[in-house]
């Protein structure tokens, strides 16, 4: 059957067997089970039950779920596979799956940043495989210095460790999105479980080009702020991108023994 892919949910189905098995050999080798985000004709979604690993997958598109639903009838009778249909931001909103999982999806872009946020975030995600827009994978995958370090990076960067699995070129897609792809893995070693250092983040790179300090003060005491960056040796004009992960959970640390 011939399906017109709609784009306001951001539909560029993935045709190229090359990308799909580095997808698959990239894959962390746990007994998870998988969260599949958008599996819309099912091309990932039959590579990853041929895993032999059980997959749970939210699609937004009742047209795709009704031919997802027939596609994969059998795997869904012996509950390898269980299909839920809707939104999975509102699913998020309580508890996505009651069981450790492995996030292994193609997104859509226009919600991929909220979506490896949230993954970061919960404590039942163990690892994420995501393929998202090129700029967005640079920014959760730069190192400091670089100037796409961002507040991505070191979330990111704190719960584990990060990587480009690979660059995946607009004809790989049908049809063909407007700009470069990149695979993201992000093997979780911990959680992000401190709201207040989303908050701090946010403040620190608010306005990249001005200092780090100077950003900063918007949220927290000029003074504590400065005695802070003496007693940890940083210069005062340094900018955020070249604060390294280790040095924001410095600061942010005796921040919080200031603050509380
Ligand atoms: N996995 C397929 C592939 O690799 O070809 C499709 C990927 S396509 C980039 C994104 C998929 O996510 C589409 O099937 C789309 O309908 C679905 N989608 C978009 N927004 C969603 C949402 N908020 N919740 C669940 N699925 C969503």
């Amino acid at each position: 059957m011939k399906i017109a892919a709609k784009k306001k949910f951001g539909q560029n189905f993935l045709k190229d067997e090359v990308v799909l098995y580095k997808i698959i050999e990239s894959m962390p080798k746990t007994e998870n089970v998988i969260v599949e985000i958008g599996p819309g004709l099912g091309d990932l979604t039959k590579k990853l039950l041929a895993q032999q690993r059980d997959v749970i997958a939210f699609e937004i598109d009742e047209g795709l779920c009704r031919l997802l639903e027939k596609e994969f009838h059998e795997e869904i009778e012996a509950k390898r596979l269980r299909l839920v249909c809707g939104d999975v931001i509102d699913h998020w909103k309580q508890n996505l799956v009651d069981k450790d999982y492995d996030l292994v999806a193609n997104l859509p872009y226009y919600v991929a940043t909220n979506i490896v946020l949230r993954a970061l975030q919960d404590e039942r995600c163990k690892n994420i495989l995501v393929m998202l827009q090129k700029e967005v994978a640079d920014k959760f995958c730069a190192k400091e210095g670089e100037k796409e370090f961002s507040s991505l990076a070191v979330l990111a960067q704190s719960v584990g460790q990060v990587k480009r699995v690979c660059v995946v070129k607009p004809q790989s897609f049908s049809p063909a999105p407007k700009v470069d792809s990149a695979v993201l893995l992000i093997q979780k070693r911990a959680n992000l479980d401190d709201k207040h250092f989303m908050q701090f983040l946010k403040a620190a790179f608010a306005q990249p080009r001005k200092t780090l300090l100077k950003n900063l003060s918007r949220l927290y005491p000029k003074e504590q702020l400065e005695q802070i960056f003496a007693t940890l040796g940083i210069a005062s004009n340094i900018r955020p991108h070249e604060a390294s992960t280790s040095i924001y959970h410095q600061i942010f640390g005796m921040l919080k023994e200031k603050i509380d």
